[in-house]
């Protein structure tokens, strides 16, 4: 219910485009908020709202909105619109499990199971609400978990199976003041109460049901109100509380078909014809179980359909006019045979195998009471296959569990291994192309940047050559000469830039690219590398110490090739030498 002047509601829907792009987002997460709290209060504006929400996700591809907004519209009109109900859910199943988020997993999960309870179709509301209970516990999400609980219940109970309902009704119990959801609420406080009317505990049923309609008044929600009354009524009539029961049952009734809710009309119809045709109100519950056949043929809901036929048969039975009950049970096994209903199927033989008996026609009843025994034990046997199948669904599941798990923990020694392997091929290049000595670029790398030099700019180059090295290594011994080979590597380095090149190319023998297109400015660099090494303390080294250097200079326009380059810049420097060292040529 929106109290505050502000309705996000028709703002968002008159507003249609969104101001920025950086603001979309933000806007589309609001209108998905918006859409959520619609669904879970039966709010009729968050359907078109939903649609917006949906279209718009899907321009932007954002599957996480689009999903949730299917999701929340699927809920809403899961009573009016089945098929476009499980389009969503279908379309939202695979974009969840694209996306891997279990609570959406859940929540889609729980949906389909949902539409299931509608058919009566119980292997795949067990398999569903399983699904749905897995994904919930892995996403810690217990309003799922409690959900799916409820729906594993559901089926249990159509199997008949009221041991396995009591576990999952506990676990409902347990958590479901953590549902935070008014609707979702209300549908599975209906869930408990009419599961303890089915354990024969009308006066259990009675406190959560009450519960149920308390909520569905505080938030006024209609549907659930009329979920509410089928309970209350049918509990209210268990109870022997007639007059309050039948009240309730027409008030939701009317309620169902002013909605349209034909499903529930169906209900209706069916539960309080039985009573009226029981209280003695014959021909009015006659019209009402007669209407009921119709209402649930008109949903093309073969289970309803079926057994409101059956319960028209027995009601006429009970009433002696055997031969109206045979042609009405008649219709209930023929809709039953079609769509392949154990359940209706045995209860049809069942009635008709009495009837006929009741007529004298022991023949015939014989060939029904023996299809009712036979069907009986099928009915024992679907419900071990059932088992079973439900046993494999979750042997797969921990499989599948098992194996992401082991997926994730290769996937994790595969990047490890590969930081390791690449810091290695890192370290590698670097060893590679790094004289170990001065740590200077060696003569591979050089030749290498110079190749990807030659088609850029013009840049200079100089080979530079320690004078007279031979007597440093004689007069101050090799380790000496060692010294001076990295002091020199430094020096050359304050004296260029960081986009320059200095390399050790060979043993004494230097190398600098200067990346200086202007042929003065670059032979400038060359001249105070050359005063830098003359005037260095190389005392510091060792006393008496003194050192030069030799340069062969060329900027890079001088030759056609690298061949050619090289060759420069080793004659030149050899003229240098010639012209009396310490200089640059
Ligand atoms: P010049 O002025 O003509 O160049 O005279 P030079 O003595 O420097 O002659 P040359 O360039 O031919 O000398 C190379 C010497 O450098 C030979 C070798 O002993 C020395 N040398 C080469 N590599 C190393 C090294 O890694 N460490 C040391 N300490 N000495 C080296
Ligand atoms: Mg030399
Ligand atoms: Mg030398």
């Amino acid at each position: 219910m929106l109290n505050s002047d502000h309705d996000p509601v028709s703002d968002a829907s008159q507003q249609h485009t969104f101001p920025k792009p950086e603001g979309v987002m933000e806007a589309l997460h609001g209108l998905l908020h918006e859409v959520e709290r619609c669904s879970a209060y039966e709010d009729p504006r968050g359907t078109s709202l939903a649609q917006q929400v949906i279209a718009t996700a899907q321009e932007l591809s954002v599957p996480e909105i689009e999903v949730r907004a299917r999701l929340a519209l699927a809920w809403t009109l899961l009573e009016q619109k089945p098929a476009e109900v499980l389009e969503h859910v279908q379309v939202a199943t695979r974009l969840a499990a694209a996306s891997g988020d279990p609570a959406l997993l859940a929540q889609a999960h729980c949906l389909s199971a949902r539409i299931a309870v509608s058919a009566s179709d119980t292997p795949t509301i067990l398999r569903e609400a399983y699904y749905a209970q897995q994904h919930a516990q892995q996403a810690g999400h217990r309003e799922h978990l409690v959900h799916a609980h409820s729906l594993m219940g559901i089926a249990h109970l159509l199997e008949g199976n009221y041991s396995h309902a009591l576990v999952h009704q506990e676990e409902v119990l347990k958590y479901l003041n953590q549902v935070l959801s008014p609707s979702l609420k209300t549908v599975l406080l209906c869930d408990v109460g009419a599961n303890f009317n089915d354990f024969g505990t009308p006066h259990e049923a009675m406190t959560f049901l009450e519960q149920a309609l308390a909520i569905t008044v505080e938030h006024d929600l209609h549907f659930a109100r009329i979920l509410v009354r089928e309970n209350l009524g049918q509990t209210l009539l268990q109870l022997g509380r007639l007059e309050e029961g039948e009240r309730l049952l027409r008030e939701g009734l009317d309620e169902a078909v002013a909605g349209r809710y034909d499903r529930w009309e169906a209900y209706f119809r069916c539960t309080l014809g039985e009573h009226l045709v029981t209280v003695g109100d014959v021909q009015t519950g006659y019209e009402q179980l007669i209407r009921a056949t119709e209402a649930a043929r008109r949903v093309h809901d073969h289970y309803l359909a079926s057994t409101s036929a059956s319960t028209l048969g027995r009601v006429l039975r009970r009433l002696g006019r055997l031969d109206e009950a045979s042609y009405h049970l008649e219709v209930g096994l023929k809709i039953a045979q079609s769509s392949n209903l154990l359940g209706p199927c045995k209860l049809a033989h069942q009635e008709l195998s009495e009837a006929l008996a009741q007529q004298g026609h022991f023949e015939a009843a014989l060939g029904h009471f023996q299809q009712f025994h036979e069907l009986a034990m099928k009915v024992q046997l679907e419900e071990s296959r059932r088992h079973a199948q439900l046993l494999i669904v979750q042997q797969e599941l921990d499989r599948e569990r098992e194996q992401s798990r082991f997926q994730r923990q290769a996937n994790d020694e595969l990047r490890l291994a590969h930081t390791v392997v690449q810091q290695q091929a890192e370290e590698l290049a670097r060893i590679a192309s790094e004289d170990g000595l001065t740590g200077l670029a060696n003569r591979r790398h050089f030749m290498t940047r110079l190749r990807e030099r030659l088609s850029g700019p013009a840049f200079a180059i100089a080979f530079i050559d320690v004078d007279h090295f031979k007597d440093v290594n004689d007069r101050f011994g090799h380790p000496v000469g060692d010294q001076v080979l990295i002091h020199l590597g430094q020096i050359m380095r304050r004296y260029t830039r960081p986009e320059d090149m200095v390399a050790r190319i060979g043993g004494e023998e230097f190398a600098v690219l200067l990346t200086i297109p202007d042929a003065s400015r670059a032979w400038e660099v060359a001249e105070r590398i050359r005063e830098a090494v003359a005037a260095y303390a190389w005392s510091q080294i060792v006393a008496g110490l003194n050192l030069t250097v030799s340069l062969g200079f060329v900027m890079s326009p001088e030759a056609q090739d690298q061949d050619r380059l090289l060759k420069l810049a080793d004659t030149r420097l050899y003229e240098a030498k010639l012209s009396g060292r310490n200089t640059v040529v």
